[in-house]
């Protein structure tokens, strides 16, 4: 079998690379001729897990190839994938001009018959609008080629997401001829071994999974925040709310953690898309927009503590940032609750110095020079006022109390992924905020 799969991207070059790893002839196509040049001479272009290694090895084997053009990847191609970017538009949409633009270029160089299938998260109806661009360019060439459209929403998780893509929890696949799911179930075969179901449906029911699904998950962030917001009001703290709610087995105990606020490039954008697709079908969707308040507001929730803690005025204070990426396992800065947390702290006239262990350049390429970085998470508690956490990086679990009581000018932690437990840090003498709980000093 031979598949392409465009847009290189966190999704694209898993997918790819995970395809070409059980046998199958994959060529990865993206506009971004650095990329691919970088990639062909084995630079990855982001950080994940165990994908580097991978690469080589598949690129090595001739199984997986990387190219600027579409029309080289279509020879023989028995799929192609469309994995490119759906940023939110102005109006909170997701603009669809990259994946268009794609379609458009499959009917421009098409000459046999395949499935077409959007892997990116994309609106209802986006399958009927790739059929009609594809259809579109056929006959201005005036040419017949026969093909299928299909969805194929992706669940990888960044930082996982090569896991993800071997083990899914499930694959969804949404199609409109038994030609396109025969092929869809023969691609996949190799990651349905030891129970991994696949699941098929209709079209527009595969492009809302995959809105629902993130929607879903962001819910559950934000209510876990709400809930948290008024631990502290009333005295209560959420992280044995929380043991205590999980353990009902209709409820469940993942993904329910309170902190300050999610990112990333998905949630904030599939919540307004598809809150946006409501709006445009006369339906008001008043779970999701209260989901997005909390969250715009969860992000500012560190800065009130900081303000509890030392008073409104911040100028010249410095403070020690651990983390920057919007979870951990991921250089991903996009929607990142750092981004909120620097620019108020910056605002109100403070210094920050921040450390992550993969996240840095990326950092530096949105903020430039207006943080400083340090090397380890340490030097950048030298003459720093506090510790903020907003990142919950593995080797940001077990601090070095004595180091930090050396380095820090106070012994303050601002924790916004409750991390720590509140005993240990009062035991070392310090402060110690975090999100759902009292302070403890
Ligand atoms: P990304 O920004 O990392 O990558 C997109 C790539 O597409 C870029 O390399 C860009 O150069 C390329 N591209 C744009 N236009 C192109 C064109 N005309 N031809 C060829 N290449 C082109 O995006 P991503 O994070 O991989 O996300 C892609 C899609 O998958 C989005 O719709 C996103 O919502 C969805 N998704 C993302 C994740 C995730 O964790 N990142 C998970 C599930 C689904």
């Amino acid at each position: 079998m031979k598949i392409s799969i465009v847009g290189t991207g966190y999704v694209g070059l898993v997918s790819g690379t995970c395809f070409a790893d059980v046998g199958i002839n994959v060529t990865c196509v993206d506009i971004d001729e650095k990329k691919i040049e970088n990639l062909k001479n084995g630079i990855i272009p982001i950080y994940e897990p165990g994908l580097e290694t991978m690469v080589h090895n598949n690129s090595e084997k001739g199984r997986l190839s990387f190219t600027t053009s579409i029309k080289e990847s279509l020879e023989n191609t028995d799929v192609i994938f469309i994995a490119v970017g759906t940023p939110p538009d102005e109006d909170g949409s997701a603009d669809l001009k990259y994946v268009l633009e794609v379609a458009r270029q499959i009917g421009k160089n098409m000459n046999h018959y395949m499935v077409v299938v959007t892997k990116s998260t994309v609106p209802i109806g986006t399958a009927q609008k790739v059929k009609a661009a594809i259809t579109d360019e056929l006959e201005k060439r005036g040419v017949e080629v026969d093909f299928d459209v299909a969805s194929n929403p992706e669940f990888l998780k960044e930082g996982n997401a090569i896991e993800d893509f071997l083990k899914p929890d499930r694959i969804v696949v949404g199609t409109e001829s038994e030609k396109a799911e025969k092929m869809m179930q023969r691609l996949y075969k190799p990651f349905l071994l030891n129970g991994h179901p696949i699941i098929f449906m209709d079209i527009p029911s595969s492009e809302m999974t995959k809105y629902a699904a993130n929607s879903m998950l962001a819910t559950k962030i934000s209510f876990m925040n709400d809930m948290a917001n008024l631990c502290e009001i009333v005295g209560a703290d959420i992280t044995s709310v929380r043991k205590g709610i999980g353990s009902d087995a209709r409820i469940g105990n993942k993904f329910i953690y309170a902190g300050a606020g999610y990112g990333g490039s998905c949630f904030p954008k599939d919540v307004k898309a598809v809150i946006k697709t409501a709006n445009d079908n006369g339906y008001s969707l008043r779970v999701l927009k209260a989901v997005e308040d909390v969250n715009n507001d969860q992000k500012h929730v560190l800065v009130s503590k900081i303000k509890e803690e030392f008073g409104y005025n911040l100028d010249k204070m410095t403070f020690a940032l651990w983390g920057l990426s919007f979870k951990p396992k991921t250089d991903d800065m996009r929607e990142a609750p750092s981004l909120v947390l620097i620019d108020e702290l910056i605002k109100m006239g403070a210094n920050v110095k921040a450390y992550d262990p993969v996240a840095m350049e990326e950092a530096e390429r949105i903020l430039g020079d207006k943080v400083e970085y340090g090397k380890d998470p340490y030097e950048v508690l030298i003459d720093a006022d506090a510790l903020i956490v907003i990142t919950e990086w593995p080797e940001f679990r077990i601090p070095n109390f004595k180091v930090l009581e050396k380095l820090l000018k106070n012994k303050v932690i601002f924790d916004g992924r409750n991390i720590y437990d509140p005993e240990e840090i009062v035991e070392n003498g310090f402060t110690y905020y975090s999100i759902g709980r009292k302070p403890f000093k």
